[in-house]
């Protein structure tokens, strides 16, 4: 795969800008658009989709939330609406959205938490008119396309849940809110409400049936994503804080070694779980039987991985002190940062169906994680018959 890193120290360095300044991350976007990043899920690229890639492509959502992670969250929406194109596009809808992305360079991204009114769609003959708003819109006036949920009058007889992807060209300025967006981090991801009442859109807009989004295994299978993205942020954490440590020749003392033993331990589960979510979900997803497993095991990755970033959030904070976290060291930021990009919907009930499926499962703990039994049983038998 091509090397990223120059890239990535450029997201790094202009996250400081971004912030400092207060501005739009648009210089970061023009530097995604103008490289592979921006098509490396379409076919015949390094990740793509039609290939067993999401170990790769968790590793390399990391890679990019360590150098910078607002760009991690607008980028993974990006990679998002790129995936439920794969699966839910008509070959017409993917030759050009597919095309947007290779010749026209346009970043997408996905819009799924209704603000206080959701989003309903009026489907006519000639056009589908969009009712409501969006919040959480991240990347909103910077991406080119937004994929968007709401209720449509088109019922499924399984759902109502429609999937719509809007040209942000049709959205005018004055429908972004940004003083919605006031958050204690991730000012960068400028993630505004969007008012989209009365656009009307062409039937071509209109991705998949009524409930695709909502399938089991992949929406919410698909947390592990914004985890890789959140695990390369906390391994930032760790080396800033190492970095901060070093400057004030504070690596040799032994507390500072205890706590920074237990980060990296915390760092390389994380690692681990992020590995192994991967493989199992490229094992698992086109078994039937096995898409319960599968999101059953995502949700314990998004939850290991949150408590993993907590952990390396408070012992970073313990390893800097005060003066480690004052702006405008960038350390204060990261802080700020993944602290509120943890804060992801129902984690108490993510849990709770995780524990679901393993109370109810009548397999082993071994198969329900993807683990290969160490020994094979039958054979270990026969050789000691
Ligand atoms: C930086 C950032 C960028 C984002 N970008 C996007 C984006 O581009 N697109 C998008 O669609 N979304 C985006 N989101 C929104 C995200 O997906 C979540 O919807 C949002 O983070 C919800 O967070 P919350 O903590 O308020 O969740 P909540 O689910 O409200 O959880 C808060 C607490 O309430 C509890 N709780 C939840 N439900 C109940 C209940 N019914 N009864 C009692 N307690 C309950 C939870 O367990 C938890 O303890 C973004 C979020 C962040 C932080």
């Amino acid at each position: 795969m091509t090397d990223y890193s120059t890239i990535y120290q450029q997201l790094s360095q202009l996250a400081i800008l971004t912030e400092q300044t207060g501005g739009m991350p648009a210089e970061e976007i023009r530097l995604i658009k103008n490289s592979s990043l921006l098509d490396i899920v379409l076919p015949g690229e390094a990740l793509d989709f039609e290939q067993d890639n999401t170990a790769a492509l968790l590793a390399h959502l990391k890679d990019v939330g360590r150098s910078n992670g607002a760009i991690g969250r607008i980028y993974e929406g990006h990679i998002n609406t790129l995936f439920l194109i794969h699966l839910y596009g008509t070959a017409a809808q993917k030759e050009y959205w597919y095309d947007q992305v290779r010749r026209e360079r346009k970043f997408f991204g996905v819009w799924n938490t209704d603000s206080t009114v959701g989003i309903t769609f009026k489907v006519k003959p000639e056009q589908v008119i969009i009712n409501g708003a969006k919040g959480f819109c991240s990347g909103a006036d910077l991406v080119d396309f937004a994929l968007i949920g709401g209720k449509t009058d088109q019922f499924s007889g399984t759902s109502d849940w429609q999937m719509v992807i809007v040209p942000m060209q049709q959205v005018e300025e004055f429908r972004i809110d940004r003083k919605s967006w006031e958050p204690l981090g991730m000012k960068a991801s400028v993630s505004y409400t969007i008012d989209f009442s009365g656009i009307e859109v062409g039937h071509s807009t209109l991705l998949g049936q009524p409930g695709d989004y909502l399938k089991s295994p992949y929406f919410l299978g698909g947390a592990i994503r914004f985890a890789a993205v959140q695990l390369g942020m906390a391994e930032s954490v760790y080396n800033k804080t190492l970095d901060f440590l070093r400057s004030l020749n504070r690596l040799e003392d032994p507390f500072q070694k205890m706590r920074i033993g237990k980060m990296a331990m915390a760092l390389h589960s994380g690692q681990l779980w992020i590995k192994n979510a991967g493989q199992n979900f490229d094992d698992w997803k086109y078994t039937a039987d096995l898409n319960e497993r599968l999101v059953a095991y995502a949700n314990m990755t998004r939850l290991t991985v949150e408590g993993i970033c907590i952990e390396v959030l408070q012992l970073s904070t313990l390893c800097v002190g005060a003066k480690g976290l004052m702006a405008p060291g960038d350390l204060e930021r990261w802080h700020r940062d993944l602290t509120f990009y943890l804060r992801q919907p129902a984690p108490d009930a993510t849990l709770q169906n995780a524990a679901n499926y393993l109370i109810h499962t009548d397999q082993p703990i071994e198969s329900c994680l993807g683990l290969k039994p160490a020994i094979d049983e039958p054979s270990m038998m026969a050789a000691s018959l």
